[in-house]
């Protein structure tokens, strides 16, 4: 299974002690190596102007460029060359699914899942996993985006609400940031399982169960998985209670409805994560390790 990161990502900082710290990918990269996890490392490349504007504003993009941006602390037009970099991360991963050069890859610094066509939030300045979505469905491919980031999946719903070939599934504390995803709405795709302050990972994974019913019905092609960690129970944002095998049974559960129904195609990112020494590298390395294992035999659910 493919494992997309770069070292330059060190260099995507919005400001002095702001929670996220994408030393966290490094981190899980080395928790990957150190216990011996099947993967290949791929390099992102940067994602062409093109690509951005699949979803995003041109007055938006280039306001990135000039580095200034209410997301961020002071001037940082290093942020542009590193967001777009993400993009191509998560979307040359989709182009490689796309025509079979890959099963499945894993991008930690992707799934920026709430960035808006003109404007950055929440920490998410382009937002990958919409182009990638759009990418895979301009090629003809059915798209079902699942999100159990503790944050609802905003940017993502909002930018792919007009397309019928994409379902979205957001699994969230529905009491935090961004303060939307109470519902569903069928006539969009799009879908929404608020959770309580505090919920357990046994509510995740009922919640996952039920997006995975719906998405059956949707026949997608390929499965976009937004692998958030800040759910987990120490973490200071996401206020849920979920623990590591939680994740790895959600992942399990993911993992084997891809090979079910959409001959093993996925393509996971890490979204949200505030223990970056810690758990967040911990969850996202046993979520690749459940997503990397062979499929179970008899397809089993
Ligand atoms: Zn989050």
């Amino acid at each position: 299974m493919d494992l997309v990161h770069s070292d330059r990502y060190l260099g995507y900082l919005l400001g002095p002690g702001h929670p996220t710290r994408p030393v966290r990918c490094s981190n899980m990269l080395t928790l990957v190596r150190n216990t011996g996890i099947p993967h290949r490392l791929v390099e992102p490349t940067l994602a062409t102007e093109a690509d951005l504007l699949l979803v995003h504003d041109a007055a938006y993009v280039e306001q990135v460029r000039s580095g200034w941006h209410d997301e961020w602390d002071g001037h940082r037009p290093q942020l542009h060359g590193l967001a777009a970099l993400i993009v191509g991360g998560t979307v040359d991963a989709a182009r490689r699914i796309a025509d079979g050069t890959t099963i499945r890859a894993f991008h930690a610094m992707g799934a920026k899942h709430h960035a808006m066509a003109d404007t950055a939030s929440g920490f998410c300045i382009y937002n990958d996993m919409a182009i990638a979505a759009t990418v895979l469905a301009d090629s003809g491919r059915r798209v079902l985006y699942l999100d159990w980031d503790a944050h609802h999946g905003d940017g993502v719903e909002a930018l792919l609400a007009h397309r019928t070939d994409v379902m979205t599934a957001s699994i969230h504390n529905g009491h935090i940031f961004p303060g939307t995803g109470h519902g569903h709405r069928p006539e969009r795709a799009a879908y929404n399982w608020p959770l309580p302050s505090g919920a357990s990972g046994s509510e995740m994974l009922a919640a996952v169960d039920d997006a995975l019913s719906i998405g059956s019905a949707f026949r997608p092609d390929v499965v976009l998985l937004a692998a958030g960690a800040d759910g987990h129970e120490m973490d200071p944002l996401g206020q849920l209670a979920y623990r590591l095998e939680d994740f790895v049974d959600a992942a399990g559960e993911v993992s084997a409805f891809s090979w079910r129904h959409c001959q093993g195609r996925l393509l996971g990112g890490g979204a949200g994560g505030y223990l970056a020494d810690d758990w967040t590298p911990r969850v996202w390395a046993g979520v690749f390790k459940e997503l990397a294992s062979p499929p179970v035999a008899n397809g089993a659910s």
